[in-house]
């Protein structure tokens, strides 16, 4: 009997039962058919500990996707919790329309020293990070007399979050097919993801092959275009689409050439996620040697608050500042700059000073690589790596293997959420030695099974 059924009879129900028949009334969860939960469940969380979620009966699961590629430290983590604790004994919210706090600036000033980019906007999530960059990026074409340049472009395959701007340059069919009508039209350029490169190219030879394209298309429409939005390194939501940085040099030249603005979207990718702290970082020295603006989110608080973040260049702040009202950005969300939230990232900000976190990390990544053979064995493709992110191709016949591989992955007390027949992991940064053996082997019985 279903637990929906199950609390109209009002028979006697676990706790976990129970949370997750309120939920299915209650809520609607997000990107979900509602309807499957008639068939599987939702999985009801009580606490988590490190890289450990658990269920109101013990029951516990490895968070091999970081709760949707949020958290980097792990879950109840004493240091960002404390900083959160006193934040809120402090100042929990002010406006940050004429009003500042130290958190907010604290936050600035240091994204800044990390980042080559000097002027911080804020926004909550990742999609308004999007919104944000696009808007500031047309104003900028506006203000400088240049207002024909007001269209967008960005990569085949790729994902910048699902409001309706965000959407238009997203090109992600599932998410974006239903609201075709809606969105602002986009060019998408050749997507240099090794996976889609030809027989006997190298990554680097594929990636110049989509540069030279790239070129080909901002030579002959500069005049309309304002920005190039990007994912450095890795199209994450694509599946784990890995690429060679020479494109994003590359691509940071032909912007510059033909005066584009190249916005990246690390919101899934900064903070160490890669290797580096940020994935610009692997095609120049810092961020400001590619990109006029960057997009942050995600791991920014370590998983624990809504946040994000802009930054953008001196040259484009300037071009704000003046005593017409309308030349400046007059965008804001309710909750811009929330001190918990930059309290939270200031936490997690200084765990990446005080501990050798990128070094710790090669390590992580580099035994996850070995044990990741093992998987040879099953019939897969494209093993790959980048940093903290390991993925691979399941040739299955099975045409609903990633839910059946994300279903079987719960049974073994696993999450993992395939995209499509990619399985990866991102976990938090944390995992012990016994965690990622662990880890290898559930997976390659899980895959097995959901072939
Ligand atoms: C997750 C993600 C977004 C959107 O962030 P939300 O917080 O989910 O709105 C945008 N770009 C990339 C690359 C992402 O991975």
């Amino acid at each position: 009997m279903n637990q929906i059924l199950k609390t109209s009879y009002n028979l006697s129900m676990s706790k976990n039962e129970s949370l997750v028949a309120r939920s299915l009334q209650a809520v609607w969860h997000p990107c979900t058919q509602m309807k499957h939960h008639e068939q599987f469940p939702l999985t009801p969380i009580v606490r988590g500990e490190g890289v450990w979620l658990y269920d109101a009966e013990g029951k516990r699961y490895l968070d091999a996707v970081s709760s949707w590629w949020v958290n980097l430290f792990g879950h109840n983590h004493p240091q960002i919790k404390d900083a959160i604790k006193q934040q809120l004994d402090t100042l929990e919210h002010v406006m940050l329309a004429g009003f500042t706090h130290e958190p907010v600036v604290a936050l600035s000033e240091q994204l800044a020293k990390l980042t080559g980019l000097g002027h911080a906007f804020y926004g909550s999530d990742g999609a308004s990070a999007t919104e944000i960059a696009l808007k500031m990026s047309f104003h900028y074409w506006r203000n400088t007399g240049k207002p024909s340049k007001s269209k967008f472009i960005s990569l085949q395959n790729s994902y910048h979050g699902e409001t309706l701007g965000a959407l238009g340059v997203t090109d992600v069919a599932i998410f974006k097919d239903t609201y075709a009508p809606l969105l602002l039209q986009s060019a998408q350029m050749p997507s240099p993801d090794f996976r889609l490169a030809e027989a006997g190219e190298s990554a680097e030879q594929f990636a110049q092959r989509c540069a030279n394209a790239l070129e080909t298309y901002i030579a002959a429409h500069h005049d309309e275009l304002a920005a190039f939005i990007v994912e450095p390194l890795v199209q994450c939501a694509a599946g784990m689409g890995m690429y060679h940085p020479i494109y994003l040099t590359r691509a940071r030249e032909i912007c510059t050439q033909y005066q584009v603005h190249l916005i990246a979207d690390e919101i899934a990718v900064g903070f160490g996620r890669t290797g580096k702290m940020f994935a610009c970082e692997h095609a120049a020295k810092q961020v400001s040697d590619i990109a006029d603006f960057v997009c942050l989110s995600k791991g920014i608080t370590g998983g624990y608050l809504p946040l994000s973040v802009v930054l953008t260049t001196n040259d484009i702040y300037q071009a704000f500042y003046d005593d017409k009202t309308v030349k400046g950005f007059l965008h804001s969300h309710s909750y811009t700059g929330n001190p918990l939230a930059c309290s939270a990232a200031l936490a997690t900000l200084s765990l990446f000073e005080q501990t050798p976190v990128l070094q710790e990390n090669l390590k992580t990544s580099r035994y996850l690589q070995e044990k990741m053979q093992a998987l040879t064995l099953l019939p897969i493709r494209h093993m790959r790596h980048q940093g903290m992110i390991h993925a691979f191709d399941v040739q299955s016949s099975n045409p609903q293997f990633s839910r059946d591989c994300y279903a079987a992955g719960l049974t073994h007390g696993l999450l993992l959420r395939p995209i499509g027949n990619t399985v990866y992991w991102m976990p938090p940064y944390v995992m012990s030695a016994e965690e990622m053996d662990w880890l290898v082997d559930q997976t390659a019985l899980v895959v097995q099974q959901s072939l």
